[in-house]
C-alpha cells in the first residue's frame, strides 16, 4: 500500500501523483500540463491509499520472507562460531614447563636438549607446539566460519532494503 496525493487541476478534476514525482509534473485527462509541487507541499493536499499490485505483493513477500530466512541462517552460523571460538580459548594448550622456564632454567634445559629429541622437555615443548598449530587451524577455520555468517547477515539486510524500499 503506498500513498498518493490528489493534486486538482484548473478544470476541477483531480490528478493522483506519488511522493516520487514531486517536483515534476504531470497531465490531467483535460490535457492541461500541471506542475507536481514539492513534497512538503504535496504531503498538504488530499491523500488516497493505492494499494500494491498482487504480483509486487507477492515479489516483496518473497524477498522478506528469503532475507528473514537468511536472517535466521546468519544468526545460527555466527552464534555457532562465537561459541566454538569461546570453547576454543577455554581449551587452548597450556605451554609445557620449558615455555615457562625462568632464565635461571636455562642450563637444565640445555642439559635436557643435549638428550636430544627424546629428551621429556624437549618431547613436551614438541606436543606443545602440535596442539597449538591444531588449536591455531581450528580457530582460524571458527573465525572464517564467523565471517561467513556475517556475510549472510549482510546480504539478509540488503534483500530486506531490496524488499521494502520505503522503509529505509
Ligand atoms: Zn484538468
Amino acid at each position: 500500500m503506498t500513498v498518493a496525493y490528489l493534486l486538482p487541476c484548473s478544470c476541477g478534476s483531480e490528478v493522483s501523483v506519488e511522493s516520487a514525482q514531486a517536483g515534476g509534473s504531470v497531465r490531467c485527462a483535460c490535457g492541461k500540463e500541471i506542475e507536481v509541487p514539492p513534497l512538503r507541499v504535496m504531503t498538504t493536499l488530499r491523500s488516497v491509499g493505492v494499494s500494491t499490485s498482487d504480483l509486487e505483493a507477492d515479489v516483496q513477500g518473497a524477498w522478506r520472507r528469503t532475507s528473514l530466512l537468511l536472517l535466521l541462517v546468519g544468526a545460527l552460523v555466527v552464534s555457532g562460531a562465537l561459541a566454538r571460538l569461546a570453547f576454543l580459548y577455554a581449551a587452548q594448550p597450556a605451554p609445557p614447563s620449558l615455555d615457562r622456564a625462568k632464565p635461571a632454567w636455562t642450563v637444565v634445559i640445555w642439559q635436557e636438549l643435549r638428550k636430544g629429541a627424546e629428551g621429556p622437555l624437549f618431547r613436551d615443548q614438541v606436543n606443545y607446539h602440535k596442539s597449538l598449530d591444531d588449536w591455531e587451524s581450528r580457530r582460524t577455520m571458527a573465525l572464517i566460519v564467523a565471517l561467513g555468517g556475517v556475510g549472510v547477515l549482510l546480504l539478509a539486510v540488503i534483500i530486506r532494503r531490496r524488499a521494502c524500499p520505503a522503509r529505509f
